[in-house]
């Protein structure tokens, strides 16, 4: 199967090209075609399987595609991981498959200034963050997230291990209970299994 077969948005097509990817990872073959459905989606997979870009394009193409253009200056998507690098490097994929359009990210991890942070939020549709620094721009109303239609944890079982619960149930709060959410983990254990039964609404499990 190739990129065309998944039916993205030509503009993620040509993004592809640019970065010279030929076909599509096992997880991004899987995974696509149910966030493009609209499914909830618990994925297991380590870093280096591809799996960025597994919820990156979809999310892109669904920005891309939808009708809710007056909403273009909200926060639409938000991504949280547990590190700033981490952050960093979804950020750089959200960046490389974005060039060309016009959809604009923040990034946002604690132990850095918040002024310049706060400045890139204004007008972004994409949101990737830490939790704790995710929440000290809610609290300075920096953020809102009352539009956010796609809610995403990538490295879950780490995010519970660094003991970001209660920011994330804090979080939650903000968040509209009617989205889709991804919910990615190199490993599930109980815990991870009980927060996404919190988290996810008849998720569909995808494991490679
Ligand atoms: P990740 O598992 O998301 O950290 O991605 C691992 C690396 O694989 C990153 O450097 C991606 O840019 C790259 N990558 C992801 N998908 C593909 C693909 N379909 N073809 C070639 N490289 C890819």
């Amino acid at each position: 199967a190739t990129f065309n077969d998944l039916h993205l948005d030509p503009l993620l097509l040509k993004a592809l090209e640019l970065n010279e990817y030929q076909t599509p990872t096992a997880i991004q073959l899987q995974t696509i075609p149910l966030i493009l459905a609209g499914h909830d989606v618990m994925g297991s997979a380590q870093t280096g399987t591809g799996k960025t870009a597994a919820f990156v394009l979809p999310l892109l193409h669904k920005l891309l595609t939808s009708d809710k253009k007056d909403e273009q200056g909200t926060a639409r998507v938000l991504i949280l991981t547990p590190t700033r690098e981490l952050a960093q490097q979804v950020f750089a994929s959200f960046e490389k498959y974005a060039q060309g359009s016009d959809i604009k990210g923040a990034l946002a991890y604690g132990g850095a200034s918040i002024g310049p942070q706060v400045k890139a939020m204004k007008g972004a549709q994409v949101v990737v963050a830490t939790p704790g620094r995710l929440l000290d721009h809610i609290i300075k109303g920096s953020i809102k997230l009352s539009s956010v239609d796609s809610l995403v944890f990538d490295e879950a079982d780490r995010m519970l291990d660094m003991g970001f619960i209660d920011e994330i149930k804090r979080i939650l709060r903000h968040v509209p209970s009617d989205r889709q959410t991804l919910l990615f983990s190199a490993t599930f254990d109980d815990s991870v299994f009980e927060l996404s039964k919190k988290l996810l609404k008849d998720p569909k499990l995808v494991e490679v």
